[in-house]
């Protein structure tokens, strides 16, 4: 079933994705340092907002000539938060781009790759941030479990218990269904982001135009369905106020 959903959403979003050149980055292997830095630091400044604002940051970074880990580290905190304000929290977000460039410094070469615990221990690092980076940065093949993902499982397999599932649970569920491999971990978790943009919307999800409609245990039940209706009041409830991921 789940490489069947991966084939289905990877066949449609190669002709749709609204964040195409974003993601066509983050999915691609081999990249450069630059490019490295990028997506690292992607990971952080989207926390709560829009890729809209997040490339205001960057290009904001690269007029200033903070394109780097080592300048990031160097640059003085309050001018690191102007640069940053675009994205919000900036004042946090700034002091997470730091602890993050702390621990990239430590792993140059890219050979070697941070653990997990050690990613988690920086601050502003939560475990679909560690992850990402895994998979995005490194190259890593591990499973992504972002707000997304929960919703869009839960909805797809009728099951609530994907919105409070253990994040390790759904990451396990993910490992041992979809191939192991960082390009499919990683596409995967961009693909239900896309579609969770265009298609599977926190409240009003556009059921009758989605093409996983014949197979979506959600889109097929009516919505007055008491157990479809606790999903989405679940869903409805779950609002995301600060940067911790
Ligand atoms: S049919 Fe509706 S609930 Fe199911 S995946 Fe599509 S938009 Fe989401």
């Amino acid at each position: 079933m789940y490489s069947d959903l991966y084939n289905r959403l990877n066949q449609y979003y190669s002709r749709l994705d609204p964040h195409h050149e974003t993601w066509v980055l983050w999915i691609k292997g081999n990249k450069t340092p630059k490019e490295i830095f990028e997506v690292a630091i992607g990971t952080i400044l989207v926390q709560n907002t829009n890729w809209r604002n997040v490339d205001k940051v960057l290009a904001n970074l690269k007029s200033q000539n903070v394109f780097s880990f080592p300048q990031v580290l160097e640059i003085k905190q309050e001018k690191l938060e102007q640069l940053v304000q675009p994205a919000g929290f900036y004042k946090q977000k700034a002091v997470y781009l730091k602890s993050l460039s702390a621990l990239f410094l430590k792993y140059p070469t890219r050979d070697t790759l941070p653990s997990r615990k050690e990613l988690l221990e920086c601050r502003g690092v939560g475990k679909e941030t560690a992850d990402s980076i895994l998979v995005y940065c490194f190259q890593h093949p591990i499973p992504i479990v972002g707000t997304y993902t929960r919703r869009f499982l839960a909805r797809f397999f009728a099951e609530k218990n994907y919105l409070k599932m253990k994040y390790e649970i759904i990451q396990q569920e993910l490992n041992d269904n979809l191939e192991r491999d960082f390009e499919v971990f990683g596409r995967f978790h961009a693909l239900v982001v896309c579609h969770g943009q265009n298609f599977c919307q926190k409240n009003t999800p556009r059921c009758l135009h989605c093409f996983l409609l014949n197979n979506c245990q959600y889109g097929q039940l009516h919505e007055s369905n008491s157990e479809i209706a606790k999903i989405q009041t679940l869903i409805s409830r779950k609002t995301k106020k600060k940067p911790s991921k």
